[in-house]
């Protein structure tokens, strides 16, 4: 077995080259290279990403064998290996970039950045490096890459890049070329998900459930841009439904961050439905990122990430802000609060022009995607939020229940699915109509 290090990080000129050993005939070595993980909302009962470390799949390497052998630029396959040929058994380095190519048929790239003062420099190189030695022929070696206190990087490519690869499983990457920024903002609080990519800071990057959640904003919006409005600022009248808290300020390592904007909605606040949907549907992508979600009627567990001093939210705490994704039928009241959480809590606001939940929506998207009988895949569905957001649908900040519907009964593939589509909304209510058989 080869004994390896890990340095972090070193620029490349800074390498010292060994001497190479003595020379024979090139032979295959195989190297497998991980990302250690540091996720800390793990094992809750979901199916997926528990290990401490993932495959570094697709990863871009530089390896530097011993003169006269010449450096090898390349990817890593998506098991995170490299099977090359050389002469030597030591003196070999291999250089890890925090960028990866993840899934098949169409990759997609992942790159890092990093910020560290609000309108500072943007960092982009980050680089490991590993001296490699008593490579025997033929030999298969695994090493991971681990962050430190110091460097959020290689905890969040294992994460962003896990999830990506599952995605690949789904069959759901957006449609090529397509690529997706991770990048670390030491100055700000919470985390964010765009077109581009996903923002994570020092309180978010150790949470796969919110890592994932952002990267299935980026999913939803590379498949079908934006569907309605993005006014996050309904008023809810009731207390339950309401939204205000301010969360605690982040100290990390001395440093007080309290510039995050984690306060503008939670899991079971009122929001217009645009924005509501827009958040039930990234949750619903963490949701089964992580769960198997394979039989009909399964359950699954989602942990939320906000820790939320409002009142409305201690029941919520106390079972570990873990909810239940199947949620039982009507009116149950399951981990992580009850079913039609907007209709039986927020009264006041449900009456107005259609409001809802994030909460409510991740329920009804599990509900439509993996309930027993003919069920769309969510390839399908991502499919079909293109075709409405490109048909003649005009979607504002209150009608998206209906006019989704609308879109359904228009869609070539989707149209079966209308009377699941309103049985979803019977239980889980999502918009306030009767649409219960
Ligand atoms: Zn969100």
């Amino acid at each position: 077995m080869a004994r390896i290090r890990t340095i972090l990080p070193i620029f490349i000129a800074s390498l010292a080259f060994a001497a190479p050993s003595i020379a024979s005939a090139c032979q295959a070595r195989t190297l497998c290279v991980n990302w250690e993980t540091e996720i800390i909302d793990n094992g809750f009962g979901e199916d997926l990403l528990l290990e401490d470390k993932v495959r570094a799949r697709g990863a871009r390497v530089l390896l530097l064998p011993p003169a006269p052998e010449p450096p090898l630029s390349t990817l890593l396959d998506q098991e995170g290996c490299l099977t090359f040929e050389t002469q030597y058994a030591n003196g070999h380095k291999l250089v890890v970039f925090a960028e990866a190519w993840v899934g098949e048929p169409d990759p997609v790239r992942i790159h890092a950045q990093r910020q560290d003062v609000q309108e500072g420099a943007i960092e982009t190189e980050f680089i490991w490096i590993v001296d490699l030695h008593n490579l025997s022929p033929n030999d298969v070696v695994e090493f991971s890459i681990h962050g430190t206190a110091l460097d959020p990087i290689a905890p969040l490519m294992a994460v962003a890049t896990d999830v990506m690869h599952r995605f690949s499983e789904l069959d759901v990457l957006p449609p090529a070329p397509a690529s997706m920024l991770v990048e670390y903002l030491d100055w700000k609080g919470n985390a964010r998900g765009g077109v581009a990519g996903i923002e994570l800071g020092p309180d978010s990057f150790r949470e796969k459930y919110l890592i994932a959640h952002e990267m299935g904003h980026w999913l939803q919006l590379r498949w079908q841009g934006m569907l309605g409005l993005g006014d996050y600022n309904f008023q809810a009248e009731d207390p339950d439904c309401r939204f205000s808290t301010k969360i605690p300020i982040i100290n990390l390592m001395g440093i007080e961050i309290d510039d995050t904007d984690a306060n503008g909605h939670g899991m079971r606040s009122a929001e217009w439905s645009a924005t509501a949907m827009r958040e039930g549907f990234a949750h619903f992508i963490a949701a089964i990122a992580f769960n198997h979600a394979i039989s009909a009627d399964a359950d699954g567990i989602f942990r939320y990430y906000k820790d939320i001093t409002h009142s409305s939210y201690t029941d919520f705490l106390a079972d570990n802000s873990l909810v239940s994704l199947f949620g039982g039928a009507a009116n149950q009241d399951p981990l992580g609060g009850e079913n039609r959480w907007t209709a039986n809590k927020c009264g006041q606001d449900w009456v107005k022009p259609e409001t809802s939940t994030g909460l409510d929506w991740m329920r009804f998207f599990w509900h439509f995607l993996t309930r027993a009988g003919s069920r769309p895949d969510l390839r399908e569905l991502l499919e079909f939020f293109n075709f409405a957001a490109t048909g003649p649908y005009t979607f504002d900040d209150v009608n998206i229940f209906p006019e989704l519907r609308d879109a359904m009964g228009d869609s070539p593939t989707m149209s079966p699915f209308v009377s699941r589509f309103n049985q979803a909304n019977c239980d889980m209510g999502v918009f306030n109509e009767n649409t219960c058989p």
